[in-house]
């Protein structure tokens, strides 16, 4: 593997957790499906919901698989007391819902994951917390976004499907000399790419499902907060509204994570070959690859991703619609599916999928058009999946 992907995520030993030790202990974390937890005594009871003895009651509140999972996130954002959740949006959700009250203002980046736009536009508001949205990569629109009564900022390092950096450290200084909570969901640059905590965030989100469980077979998230206090208000709230994990996922989930560092530089190894390789093609308008010295943000991606281009390429197809329907039809052996940080490349057009609700006009404001794709690279040969995106390109330039 070569050098920018060598990875730079913490790795931690792929031992099941204390909770399962005696004279010998399984190798592989079991799954525990209980619900309940018998104890001894009230005393014991007791001694567990104060924190003076280690211990489950009922699983909406927690579970071995949930919390052994959890500590193996923490360790590779460098956190303690991480929450694992039903899904990413139960995390979005609880981070959310669980410090913010009417009357308080979040400014959101302007290209948030759709769901967490909608959160903010459709939901939030009928709680009477106000939102807004504004571009994080421009530190002053952002700054100027901010009101009295915003409470929290929530942002992505890497927008959808544009690949545009946040000015994170910026914003992280805004944050802390404006007494505002930054949260960062780092699902896209993973722990790999960056450890959102280290540059000052308050609160750090993942959609497991994507990079980190990494096999598309599970719906998971995870949450951190900074302080103890927003721990437990973000612990309370999404045991309150029921957004428990299934210990199954959590399992596979572990699994799934024993190779994330493997399959980050894989992948971001596949993905820079594949920027190169579309970069200049006849048929193809346009690259987006945050390392590449034509990216918009190729210098803040330097400093804030260390150089590292992750496992996402975005790219414009000449001839709209139907030469991307042709694409999309002619890769074959890549899924066309809306989904990211599979072992297996998928391809993700935005005009007819997570960007469908925007106007032609809103789309191409914020750089999409009907050529523009989104692929998240996999670990596959990488000749058979350049050949697999040479077989779309030609198929696409056929009806163009
Ligand atoms: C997928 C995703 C989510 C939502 O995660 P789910 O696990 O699908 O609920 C949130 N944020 C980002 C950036 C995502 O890509």
């Amino acid at each position: 593997m070569n050098k920018p992907s060598d990875p730079t995520v913490k790795r931690t030993l792929m031992r099941p957790g204390p909770l399962l030790r005696g004279a010998s202990a399984p190798v592989v974390t079991p799954i525990m499906p209980s619900v309940v937890y018998a104890s001894d005594t009230p005393d014991s009871l007791d001694a567990q919901y104060e924190g003076r003895a280690q211990g489950h009651t009922y699983a909406r509140e927690g579970h071995p698989n949930a919390d052994i999972l959890a500590r193996r996130i923490d360790a590779l954002e460098g956190v303690e007391g991480g929450i694992v959740t039903g899904s990413g949006m139960a995390a979005v959700t609880a981070a959310l819902m669980g410090l913010l009250s009417a009357g308080d203002h979040v400014l959101g980046g302007d290209q948030l994951y759709g769901r967490s736009l909608r959160l903010m536009r459709e939901d939030l508001p009928r709680f009477g917390v106000e939102t807004s949205l504004a571009d994080p990569t421009d530190l002053d629109a952002f700054a100027a976004a901010v009101r009295p009564e915003t409470r929290m900022v929530l942002i992505e390092v890497v927008s959808n499907p544009t690949l545009r950096i946040a000015d994170l450290d910026g914003i992280a200084a805004l944050c802390r000399d404006r007494g505002i909570l930054l949260a960062v969901d780092n699902t896209f640059t993973t722990p790999a790419g960056i450890t959102p905590a280290d540059h000052g965030a308050d609160i750090v989100i993942h959609s497991v499902t994507k990079l980190l469980a990494g096999h598309s077979d599970v719906t998971l998230g995870w949450v951190w907060a900074r302080s103890p206090e927003q721990r437990k208000a973000i612990y309370d709230f999404a045991v309150t509204t029921g957004l428990t994990p299934s210990p199954f996922d959590c399992w596979l989930a572990e699994r799934g994570l024993a190779t994330f560092a493997l399959r980050y530089a894989a992948a971001q190894d596949n993905a820079a070959a594949l920027a190169a390789h579309l970069a200049g093609r006849d048929g193809v308008a346009r690259v987006l690859y945050p390392t590449r010295d034509d990216h918009p943000d190729a210098r803040r991606a330097q400093a804030v991703l260390r150089g590292q281009g992750g496992h996402m390429v975005t790219f414009d197809l000449d001839g709209g619609r139907s030469a991307a329907n042709a694409f999309a039809k002619g890769a074959e052996g890549l899924a066309f599916a809306p989904t990211l940080g599979d072992v297996g490349t998928t391809l993700s057009h935005p005009a007819s999928s997570s960007h469908r609700a925007l106007t032609p006009e809103g789309r191409a404001a914020i750089g999409i058009s009907e050529g523009t794709f989104r692929i998240s690279v996999g670990l596959e040969d990488r000749a058979a999946l350049l050949a697999a995106i040479d077989a779309g390109l030609a198929a696409a330039k056929a009806v163009g």
